[in-house]
């Protein structure tokens, strides 16, 4: 038995996939913008990334960020609780807290980070979490971590979740349960029925803990995401989040009302034994907080490019997600549909995501298409175009 026996049936299906289409990893030879790129030596439209703002190459971010390499060096070389925590770890997690309107916020390394750090702590066996089946592998991650127990409800069926309360509940009328979802879900780009989840985690007298990774920037009157566009900020407990999509660097975040978030600092391992967040990314995060805030017509021109896409690719009978938003997610029954699709998109220069199974929902294959604030019309006219040539 060799150590890397336990690859064996990983390994005979990449080969089988390579032989039927070829290599599938795509190494992005140079980035030229938000939205454009060299893919296999040719320029292609970015149509599968998390830059919802479009601000990895903002003029005030870059500036920033250099600045900040500049007057505070490339790294911190510690992790937060030794040698790592520097001001503007400080005033960020100020300017979270005024953001979101509540008084306490961590800082992470990185969004997987912000879930590992905070599950693994916050609950233990004598807690349970009761989580969407469709939440991110962090949330999961950092529930085995912490070794909670897990309960997952079906994808945004407020039934299941309800039965689920009820159940332990009436086992334990003392128990801490943890409601865990996601504000907007990132494969296929549909929200979690938020107000209704708040009030049953009112009625069984659990906590509610909401990952705005995808949302942060997107939804919201001032773009605070799931929470706001649903009226319940004042009944989620924990918001979790990442500066690695919207904000346009790297970084994870969790915020509350609850004093005792700061505690974790001192018991949580995912903060206290790596390296803390570089500068550049500090000022990076930082400034697109600033420009979220200044320039809501981002999230006007992200929300009419993505009903652009969303619209004409339903138009031309795709199976998409539940409904529009900037990631459009278009479903294929078998995976080597899929994949043709997806390099055929590739060769008419539009690169999107593909997710096979088992990373996908309901073990359909699908191709992520995301959009930007960033993509003009006519690249969102070309991306159109290319899908047509594939349409059912
Ligand atoms: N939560 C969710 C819902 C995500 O989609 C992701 C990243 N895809 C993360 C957390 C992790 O964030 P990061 O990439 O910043 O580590």
């Amino acid at each position: 038995m060799g150590i890397f026996d336990k690859f064996h049936r990983l390994a005979r299906s990449l080969e089988e996939v390579r032989a039927n289409f070829g290599n599938f990893n795509v190494v992005i030879e140079r980035i030229l913008s938000p939205t454009r790129a060299v893919v296999n030596g040719r320029e292609v439209i970015l149509a599968g990334t998390n830059n919802y703002l479009g601000l990895t190459f903002d003029k005030e971010c870059v500036e920033a960020a250099c600045r900040a390499i500049q007057e505070e060096g490339t790294g911190t070389t510690g992790s937060r609780m030794a040698n790592g925590t520097y001001h503007s770890h400080l005033v960020l997690e100020n300017e979270l807290s005024s953001f979101f309107g509540k008084s306490h916020t961590i800082v992470f390394t990185t969004g997987y980070a912000a879930n590992l750090g905070v599950l693994s702590t916050l609950v233990n066996r004598e807690d349970a979490v009761i989580l969407d089946a469709d939440c991110h592998a962090s949330i999961y991650d950092g529930c085995r971590l912490g070794g909670v127990p897990v309960y997952r409800f079906r994808h945004n069926d407020l039934d299941d979740l309800e039965k689920k309360l009820r159940r332990l509940r009436e086992k334990d009328p003392q128990m801490n349960l943890l409601v865990v979802v996601e504000g907007l879900y990132s494969m296929l780009g549909d929200r979690a029925p938020l107000a209704e989840i708040a009030a049953l985690k009112e009625k069984y007298g659990a906590y509610l803990l909401v990952d705005e990774a995808h949302s942060l920037g997107v939804l919201g009157d001032k773009g605070r995401g799931r929470a706001e566009e649903a009226g319940v900020e004042d009944k989620v407990d924990f918001i979790v989040g990442t500066f690695s999509k919207s904000l346009a660097s790297i970084g994870g975040y969790c915020t509350s009302d609850h004093e005792g978030l700061d505690l974790l600092r001192y018991a949580s391992r995912p903060y206290v034994f790596t390296a803390s967040l570089s500068p550049a990314n500090l000022a990076a995060a930082r400034t697109a907080l600033r420009i979220l805030q200044e320039r809501p017509e981002l999230k006007s021109r992200l929300w009419e490019n993505a009903h652009q896409l969303y619209g004409s690719l339903q138009e031309m009978g795709f199976e998409l997600g539940p409904e529009p938003s900037p990631i459009v997610a278009v479903r294929f029954r078998e995976p080597e549909k899929a994949l043709s699709v997806w390099r055929g998109l590739l060769e008419r220069g539009i690169y999107v995501n593909m997710v096979l199974p088992p990373a996908t929902p309901d073990g359909s294959a699908l191709l992520r298409a995301s959009v930007s604030a960033a993509h003009s019309p006519e690249e969102i006219s070309r991306i159109i175009e290319a899908f047509s040539a594939f349409a059912p």
